[in-house]
């Protein structure tokens, strides 16, 4: 079986769900398994339902309406027959999201962001499956929240892998096309839980590995990996094969084209990933798999923006030893800073953090009570694997460089955009 991921992207529109169909005509479905997410940025807009609910605000319904609004008008414009079951369908579970909102009772957010984001997947993976139908393929739309079993730790969930795997091994019928949802699952009480934010990569890793698949493959806008983001670096080139080592670097370090926690399962049973244009999908793409690179390792950039440097140091001159860096790490996970980047000195301490959840003040307030506290916002990571003094060159000029790093095969430089 092979393992099919259509992000949100590819399916932002009634052309791209057309043109899933056209991929799967050109590379085949039978005995496939597409993970499908939200469509375009569905699941920000939810985000958007989500947070005028917690506040009450007059905007909630009108931020409901327009994710209705934009589906209803890509299943108008798939379906011309305004008596496919499909329009049924979508108002259900539109109906079904209303009624969760006029009536939950629950005050914890992250449970009822997962409730609500969660209709995001339901939705585009109804809409896809109704349209391979009409048009001559038999499909199978299973509900990945009873296959995929976690724990309710909710926006972020722990996969309860053998729960899952016996799941999916009675579950998944092959020789026909199933479609399901990325980045859901759900927990004992089979309340809906997410995987994390972009997580429906995961979830296809998580259905090839209990599947024992021949390989996944995740269709992207771009040719496949490339060794920078073509959108911020001119010549951009595609990285033709990659190990899931260096993938898994390039993950790590922030490379957003293949979620961190993807090639951790797909390595154990040695599965290969391919990742591929879904404009061009006879292109090769880039594979990844077990072994050597095969690259003349090119160097690779990665560009984190929108982080906050910040820099430690002892009111007393005291060395800055063991247990405060255990203490401050402490911190960062409490108030959820991500660490993208540590340097110490004797005195002083410093890291390169995101602070996705707005907490930095929080922090600082008790962090200055200990240490006298340095930071600058906003300023830019970036990250080159391989790097050569050219590489280096390309990041550095006419910038100004508030830190750097420098390993055998990396180099981080932590910038303020000038
Ligand atoms: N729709 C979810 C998100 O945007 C999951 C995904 O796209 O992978 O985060
Ligand atoms: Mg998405």
């Amino acid at each position: 079986m092979r393992v099919f991921k259509f992000g949100g992207a590819s399916v932002k529109d009634a052309d791209g769900i057309k043109n899933v169909y056209d991929v799967l005509q050109k590379v085949g479905f039978e005995d496939v398994l597409l993970v499908v997410s939200a469509m375009g940025k569905t699941t920000n807009a939810l985000e958007e339902v989500i947070k005028n609910y917690f506040e009450k605000s007059a905007e909630l319904n009108s931020s409901v309406q327009e994710v209705k609004k934009y589906h209803n008008q890509i299943v108008m414009d798939l379906f011309e027959d305004e008596k496919n079951e499909v329009f049924a369908a979508i108002n259900a579970q539109f109906s079904d999201l209303e009624y969760f909102l006029a009536h939950n009772k629950s005050p914890n957010y992250n449970f009822v962001y997962d409730q609500i984001v969660s209709y995001g997947e339901l939705i585009s993976t109804t809409i896809l499956s109704h349209f391979m139908s009409f048009m001559g393929i038999q499909t199978q739309w299973v509900d990945v929240r009873n296959l995929i079993k976690t724990d309710a730790n909710y926006r972020d969930a722990e996969l309860d892998w053998s729960l899952t795997q016996t799941n999916i091994s009675k579950n998944i019928k092959r020789k026909i096309l199933n479609i399901t949802q990325g980045f859901l699952g759900s927990d004992e009480n089979n309340f809906t839980t997410t995987l994390g934010r972009e997580g429906s990569d995961y979830t296809a890793a998580i259905f090839a590995y209990c599947l024992n698949a021949e390989s996944v493959t995740i269709w992207k806008d771009v040719p496949g990996v490339m060794n920078a983001d073509p959108r911020y670096f001119e010549n951009a080139s595609l990285l033709n094969q990659i190990s899931y080592r260096e993938a898994i670097e390039l993950a790590f370090y922030g490379a957003t084209v293949i979620h961190p926690k993807t090639l951790q399962p797909l390595q154990k049973k040695e599965i290969p990933l391919y990742v591929k244009s879904f404009i061009n999908p006879l292109l090769k793409g880039t594979s990844v798999a077990k072994g050597v690179d095969l690259e003349p390792y090119l160097p690779c950039f990665i560009v984190k923006r929108n982080q906050l440097l910040i820099s430690l140091s002892s009111i007393d001159f005291s060395f800055i030893m063991e247990e405060n860096i255990s203490e401050i790490f402490g911190l960062f996970h409490q108030f959820k800073l991500k660490v993208n980047l540590i340097q110490n000195s004797a005195i002083s301490f410093s890291v390169c953090v995101e602070d996705k959840f707005d907490n930095f003040n929080a922090l600082n307030a008790l962090l200055s009570k200990k240490f006298k506290v340095d930071f600058s916002e906003n300023v830019t990571l970036y990250t080159i694997r391989h790097f050569n003094d050219q590489a280096a060159q390309t990041v550095e000029e006419n910038k100004t460089v508030l830190l750097k790093q420098v390993s055998r095969e990396t180099m981080q430089v932590v910038i303020k955009e000038n």
